[in-house]
């Protein structure tokens, strides 16, 4: 049997390894994450270097290694070159790939993973006004993917039809008035349902809008969103600092 594979996905990470390779962490398609060493990537020149940039999607060809996969080959499919090019895009994708990073198993694929990974990339790749919006709503699907879906339509508890006014972390979405304890917040109906929005997954398109229209309550469901990936995948996002956030919510809220 060939010890060479080829496989497609994207490039979460690259690392220095040694004078002039590169360790490039990928989401492929077949295998999950994936730990590749590319050989001479930091040479001048080097056209696999070029190649496997961070948020690029990309075919290779891979050698298996003793410790690491080696790169043999790379085509471009997506380049995703905005994401590099601008800070804004870079620290919103930075937050994808660190929720990958965190959630992926290796040499397990996911398709759901590897799809929403791809689509958020892609959007944030047309260099929306507000890609913190995206991020957002990349979290709560993120965490749909691995398990944890946030309810909105009805007590994550008991079931009881909502909608419901109380919105809880811990509790995965909104709670009805007999589940929620005392220290669970009360919130708007617009929070609610910008929540719901941020975790539709498909609609990407729908975000801009939100992020337009929905001020305070939009606001809110970030930090929302923020605090519900951060508890259910157990870690604290440190890229989500460098995310530019929206000021304070707009004292004019429409009514
Ligand atoms: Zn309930």
């Amino acid at each position: 049997m060939s010890r060479s594979y080829r496989d497609r996905g994207v490039v979460l990470r690259t690392q220095r390894l040694g004078e002039a390779d590169r360790i490039v962490t990928l989401l492929l398609e077949g295998r999950g994450l994936t730990r590749t060493a590319a050989k001479g990537a930091r040479r001048p020149g080097s056209r696999i270097g070029a190649r496997l940039e961070p948020f690029a999607v990309v075919d290779v060809e891979l050698h298996r290694g003793r410790t690491f996969e080696v790169v043999r080959q790379v085509e471009t499919v997506e380049a995703n070159a905005a994401l590099r090019a601008d800070d804004r895009l870079w620290a919103a994708a930075s937050v994808l790939a660190e929720v990958v990073l965190h959630v992926a198993v290796e040499g397990e694929r996911d398709h759901g993973l590897q799809r929403l990974l791809r689509a958020g990339l892609a959007a944030l790749a047309t260099a929306p006004a507000e890609p913190d919006v995206f991020v957002d709503a990349f979290l709560l699907r993120a965490a749909s993917a691995v398990g944890f879906p946030v309810r909105t339509g009805s007590c994550a508890r008991c079931d009881a039809p909502g909608p419901h006014a109380h919105l809880s972390v811990v509790g995965g979405g909104t709670l009805c008035g007999d589940c929620a304890g005392e220290g669970t917040q009360r919130v708007g109906a617009g929070v609610v349902a910008a929540v719901r929005t941020l975790a539709d997954d498909g609609a990407w398109q729908a975000l801009p809008g939100l992020a337009r229209e929905a001020g305070p309550d939009r606001v809110r469901a970030g930090s929302y969103a923020r605090a519900y990936a951060e508890h259910h995948l157990d870690r604290r996002l440190r890229s989500y600092d460098a995310v530019e956030r929206p000021g304070p919510g707009s004292p004019e809220v429409r009514e």
